[in-house]
């Protein structure tokens, strides 16, 4: 048995190939990056060196798929038509970039439907996967499973699966599971880990489930809140994640640490996790 791909959120300020060195200071073979300002709205040009350096990196340390983070801004139901319009061209700019590392993954919000209703939400995320995904493109796209805070689309099994139905080229899409997410949305992944997968894969289907986030969460089961917590110190505990770092069917995935953290409690909680998982390896 391989040892778990684990990382967490980099800063791409000082460009690509300096993610994949700290990925390494922090015992992380695998990270995640925003593919241009969380809050705002520009995209850095990627420098097709520093790429080619960060992927001989990769290669070298046995690295796992990436797992890059769109733009939190990006909103693809939302009510006002330049936000949906700034939405699709993000996307679409952020696919062709990511076309420099194939391969990878790229994980998105599907966004809040403010007030539109999660029917007219779904029907507006299809419309712009329509328009952006491309066939042939390298990238997976990934749902994210969200906590429901607000008008979120996606705090159910259900909705994600619904987005992948009307999305033509759905066998580019995925989905990336949020531990804290599907806990505040009220699943019982802490409890339950193998019903909540059975129920991933009666629903959406395991063969979509392609990451994770790793997240302990401040708020009670079904709170709807969205807050994370370090690892073992919230709602879930260490219990929860010993069960997806060693189940058969979670364990093989990418994942990513989004706790409160600095790179040295990353450090910590990804030395916590490794022996967590090889606490049950051969
Ligand atoms: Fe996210
Ligand atoms: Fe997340
Ligand atoms: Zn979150």
């Amino acid at each position: 048995m391989g040892a778990i791909t684990i990382g967490c959120h980099l800063s791409t300020s000082a460009g690509f190939e300096a993610m994949g060195r700290t990925a390494l200071e922090i015992g992380a073979n695998t990270f995640a990056f925003f593919t241009r300002n969380p809050r705002g709205g520009s995209a850095k040009a990627l420098d097709p060196r520093d790429v080619e350096a960060l992927l001989t990196l990769m290669a070298e340390h046995g690295f796992g798929k990436l797992v890059a983070h769109a733009p939190y801004t990006m909103n693809l139901c939302s009510a006002t038509e330049r936000t949906v319009e700034f939405a699709r061209e993000a996307m679409a700019g952020d696919l062709e970039r990511m076309e420099a590392l194939p391969g990878n993954y790229y994980n998105f919000h599907p966004g809040s439907h403010v007030r539109q209703g999660a029917g007219r939400g779904i029907e507006l995320i299809c419309e712009g996967l329509n328009q952006v995904l491309v066939p042939g493109q390298r990238t997976r796209v990934l749902l994210e499973t969200m906590a429901g805070k607000g008008t979120e689309v996606g705090r159910s099994f259900e909705e994600l699966a619904r987005i992948i139905d009307g999305t033509r080229e759905n066998q580019l899409l995925g989905v990336c599971l949020d531990t804290c997410h599907v806990s505040d949305a009220g699943y019982d992944v802490a409890g339950d880990l193998d019903g909540v997968l059975d129920e991933f894969d009666r629903v959406i289907g395991l063969d979509r489930l392609c990451a994770l986030h790793l997240n302990d969460s401040k708020n009670p089961r079904g709170s709807h809140k969205d807050r994370h917590e370090r690892i073992g110190e919230g709602t879930l505990g260490l219990d929860a994640f010993r069960a997806v770092v060693t189940n058969p069917r979670t364990r093989d995935l990418p994942m990513i640490l989004e706790t409160p953290n600095d790179l040295a409690g990353y450090r910590r909680e990804i030395a916590l996790l490794r022996g967590l998982a090889a606490d049950v390896e051969e």
